[in-house]
């Protein structure tokens, strides 16, 4: 399968404290990876520069997005291409209805003669509310403003579903959401990912195993200090939810 991500001793800061130590990370169509890590190990900012947040650093290797130089592209030049980052802090957006931001976003990627018919969006809009037991009067409100931390969790996989990434980062999509929305949430993305794994990639950023019983990984990989330390298989992430980080950081 060809690659999708391609990460290579890649070093990052912000304000000027140094906090991606050289990360490797190749991630390939068709493959799903965790990232693990104790609090502050870098894993949020691993997932900003992926994406281009204006506020970090690159300070030295190199991110390729199906062959392209993913860090000469701005943010929305990113997303345009295919990458997606559901945050672990999603933004609210006053003002802006949940139908605007996410037509803007599905027509930002295509061209100006072809934007989406009207009709044909509000038929996979309601559609993929409807899979993500997102309830009607969701159209018109503004994005998560007034929604609860599982609901803003739940509205990040309603846009990816609308929006089609191809390199989809999800930064800790399971905390916040009750057991019945983890359900949710894991079943919709891995219908997803199984109908687009020919050129579609998945990468997890969790603390705990749960989401992972939906979203079956290939690799696990622990970071610490800004870099990656240890890669293994689901077994890691139940081992680590069993064991804790001491075990691997004392060695
Ligand atoms: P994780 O997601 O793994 O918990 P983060 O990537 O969010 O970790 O943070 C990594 C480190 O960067 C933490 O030690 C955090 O305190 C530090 N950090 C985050 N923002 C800033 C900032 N604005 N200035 C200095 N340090 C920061
Ligand atoms: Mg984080």
């Amino acid at each position: 399968m060809k690659t999708i991500l391609d990460i290579e001793n890649l070093h990052a800061s912000i304000n000027d404290v140094n906090i991606l130590k050289g990360v490797n990370l190749n991630i390939k169509a068709g493959e799903i990876h965790v990232i693990m890590g104790t609090n502050g190990a870098g894993k949020s900012t691993l997932a900003s520069v992926i994406m281009g947040h204006p506020k970090y650093q690159v300070l030295d290797g190199s991110v390729y997005f199906n062959n392209e130089n993913l860090l000469e592209m701005k943010v929305d030049e990113r997303a345009r291409a295919g990458v997606f980052l559901a945050m672990q802090y999603p933004s609210e957006l006053p003002g802006v209805s949940n139908v605007q931001f996410i037509k803007s976003a599905i027509n930002a990627k295509r061209d100006k003669d072809d934007q989406i018919k009207l009709l044909n969006f509000y038929r996979i809009f309601k559609e993929k509310a409807n899979t993500m037991k997102i309830s009607d009067d969701y159209t018109n409100r503004s994005v998560n403003e007034g929604y609860s931390g599982g609901e803003k969790k739940r509205n990040e996989i309603f846009q990816m579903l609308l929006l089609e990434p191809k390199l989809v980062i999800l930064d800790e999509i399971d905390s916040g959401l009750d057991i019945d929305a983890i359900k949710v949430v894991g079943e919709n993305v891995t219908n997803y990912f199984n109908e687009h794994i020919r050129d579609t990639a998945i990468l997890i950023i969790t603390h705990y195993p749960r989401i992972l019983e939906y979203i079956k990984p290939d690799y696990v990989h622990v970071l610490h200090d800004g870099k990656i330390i240890k890669t293994g298989d689901f077994a890691l992430a139940q081992k680590l939810e069993k064991d804790g980080y001491d075990w691997i950081l004392q060695k």
